[in-house]
């Protein structure tokens, strides 16, 4: 894994992982957020990068052009995506589950529109989430499918990877099996799926 850049907002982070993808580089995000919680605001911000890695060295002059390339006309968040699709909120970070506004409990993520179970007051917590910590909270709630698991076993071949051991290019050699160069075991999916974080 090559990292080629890093990003404040999650969001933008997997939007250029998606993009470099839809250009057939290998690309993913890790997230390297670090969290702090201040007893002073009550509340926990979170501040750190999010960092973009591709699969093999050999994308990395593709990929650095495609980031330029996304320079020039930078991917837009659109302010509605999150009614495009419904977030799968169980995969939503424990420390992003926002309190009851009523009870100030920690709302149950079972039933995203209230209301509270303890108190009965109504809320929203996609809104919530929203408003606390932006929409990169919300980002893990829809990155739900491992992009490999559409991909046929040739089109997953296709795909430029090196041995994660020694870096010898496994190209032409299967979806899964053994390094000819150090013996190491490999498997594209498991490789590609724990680069994506899945
Ligand atoms: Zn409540
Ligand atoms: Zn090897």
């Amino acid at each position: 894994m090559h990292r080629v850049a890093s990003f404040q907002s999650g969001a933008l982070a997997h939007l250029t992982a998606a993009h470099l993808r839809e250009h057939g580089v290998m690309a993913g995000v890790i997230d390297a957020t670090m969290s702090a919680v201040t007893s002073v605001m009550g509340g926990s911000f979170s501040q750190g990068a999010y960092e973009l890695v591709i699969a093999t060295k050999r994308d990395e002059e593709r990929a650095r052009e495609l980031l330029g390339e996304l320079k020039e006309n930078p991917p837009t968040i659109d302010p509605d995506w999150e009614d495009d699709v419904a977030p799968d909120l169980s995969l939503l970070d424990k420390k992003h589950i926002p309190n009851c506004p009523g009870c100030k409990w920690p709302v149950s993520i079972a039933r995203p529109l209230g209301p509270c179970q303890r108190c009965g007051t109504p809320y929203d917590v996609l809104e919530m989430v929203f408003e606390m910590h932006g929409p990169e909270a919300l980002a893990p709630c829809y990155e739900t499918e491992a992009p490999m698991a559409n991909l046929s076993d040739e089109q997953v071949c296709d795909i430029a990877i090196d041995c994660t051991s020694c870096e010898y290019p496994l190209d032409g050699l299967g979806v899964r099996g053994n390094c000819p160069e150090c013996g190491a075991y490999f498997d594209r999916r498991e490789l590609f799926n724990g680069l994506l974080g899945h």
